[in-house]
Formats: C-alpha cells, structure tokens, sequence
C-alpha cells in the first residue's frame, strides 16, 4: 500500500444549479458524516459548473465540510480581453484547490490540443491550484496503438516545459469509457496508471512519481469501484455521471470498505 492519500473526484459536467448544487453538497455530507467518513484518509472533491462555486464555497466554509472544492477548467490567460474565459486568481479566491485539464469532452468538443492543454496546466502552477490532468485513448487508438501509447503521450505534452512544476493529478479516462457503461478491466487501468507514473518519474523525478494520484475514470459506479482502487497503482477515481447520485458517490467514497488494503 503507497503513502498516496486515495482521492474521491466527482466531475459534474453542466448539471445543477447553484440551488441544486446546495442540496447534493448537504446530502453527500450528511451521508459521508453519518457513516463516519474520514476524509483524513480518503479525500471527497467535487467540481461543479462555475456558475455553482462561489455558493458551494460558501457552504463548505460556514458548515466546515470538509470536502473538497474543484472547477472543471480554467483559462490560461491571466486576465484581460478573452471573453467568457475564468481566471486561476478568480477560482483561488474561491478556494478552489483542484480544476480538471484537458477533460476528453473539452478536447473533443473544444478542440483542446496538447499546447493548450499544458498551458492551462501552466495557469493552474502559477497560480497554486492543482491540476487534475486528463488523459486516454479512443478506441480507435486502443486497438492500434493499445491502451497506454496515447495517455502517455498526452501526460508528456502536458508536463513539458515547465519552469516550476507544483502538485499534479493525473486521471486516465479511456474516452470509449466515459459516460458509456463500458469499463477499462482493473488490469488495463493498473497497467496505465504504472506506465503513466514511470513518464513522471523520468520527466520529473522519482519523489513526484512516488507522491502523484493517478486516478481511474469511466463509468465509475459504486458496484465496480473496488475493482480499479484494489491495485497499488490507482489512487482514487474521477466520477462522472455517478457522483451526481447521492447513494452512488457516497458509496464510491466508501471504497474501502469493500477493499482490503
Ligand atoms: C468523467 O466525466 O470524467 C467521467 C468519467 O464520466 P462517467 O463517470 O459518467 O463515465
């Protein structure tokens, strides 16, 4: 078992509003609270659309949730004439402490490319938030070029550069994965999540290889969960369509349960 603290990342996409976003907030902490969750030793964040941030903030500080707070993307300009763009000042002040990166739906609906990718990743450093960076392969790609080529790939660009590299996530999201049904086998995740920590060990060095989450994502349910988090290599999930299901999330959460470690 690694020191790596196991994280709990629940991806809303654009669901809820401010006001439903206070009642899923309420219900996974009470949930969370009345099984004795210890966040200690398994981390809980959600990331919610923007527009929820500044309401769920306000909740998690006066109620002192301790879950954790995370945005879906950031610009990797600091301010100026980029319209509808959020800063990473704007989202610090807000504390949030996580933003997604180069989600498959950004990449695929936005046309992120590699560069910008690793500039937002740029933005999050400079302004200490933590980027979740994603990666994974179509599966086009899986067949030829098997499952590891693509995020390993995309891991490489998105660390290149760097003046100073800050803390990183990295969840591999198989894209064919994603909000599908289908799942990667424990297998296959594991295999990647260790090819993906080797790339940070010889991009950055061995101590951050060592401490960095890399996370499974793709159809996480509570009913598969164990599966993915059994391995050493995998260090949490990133959740979509799942952590919007208060029973769903809370029983992600409570992985270890059906874990032995
Ligand atoms: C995601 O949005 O990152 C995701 C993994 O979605 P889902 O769990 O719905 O597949």
């Amino acid at each position: 078992m690694s020191d790596r603290k196991p994280l709990i990342a629940g991806n809303w996409k654009m669901n809820l509003d401010h006001q439903q976003a206070i009642a899923l907030v309420q219900k996974i902490a009470w949930t969370l609270k009345d099984v004795d969750h210890d966040y200690e030793k398994v981390e809980v964040a959600v990331f919610p659309p923007f527009t929820d941030l500044r309401t769920v903030q306000t909740l998690l500080d006066a109620d002192k949730l301790q879950l954790r707070l995370g945005a879906q993307d950031v610009s990797k300009h600091e301010s100026g004439a980029y319209t509808g763009e959020v800063a990473g000042a704007f989202l610090k002040k807000l504390n949030v402490e996580y933003v997604l990166i180069g989600h498959s739906e950004r990449r695929q609906h936005h046309n992120e490319d590699d560069e910008l990718v690793r500039d937002k990743v740029a933005a999050c450093f400079k302004n200490k938030l933590v980027p979740v960076i994603c990666v994974g392969e179509t599966l086009e790609e899986l067949e030829a070029e098997g499952a590891a080529a693509v995020p390993v790939r995309q891991l490489t660009k998105a660390l290149e550069g760097h003046k100073d590299i800050g803390d990183f996530v990295v969840a591999y999201e198989p894209v064919w994965a994603i909000g599908t049904g289908k799942v990667a086998t424990s297998e296959q995740a594991a295999e990647v999540a260790k090819k993906l920590r080797q790339t940070i060990g010889e991009l950055v060095s061995a101590e951050t290889a060592e401490q960095t989450r890399i996370l499974y994502g793709g159809s996480v349910k509570s009913a598969n969960v164990a599966g993915f988090l059994a391995s050493p290599e995998v260090d949490g999930v990133l959740v979509g369509g799942a952590s919007l299901v208060v029973d769903e999330f809370t029983g992600i959460c409570r992985f270890q349960k059906h874990v032995s470690l």
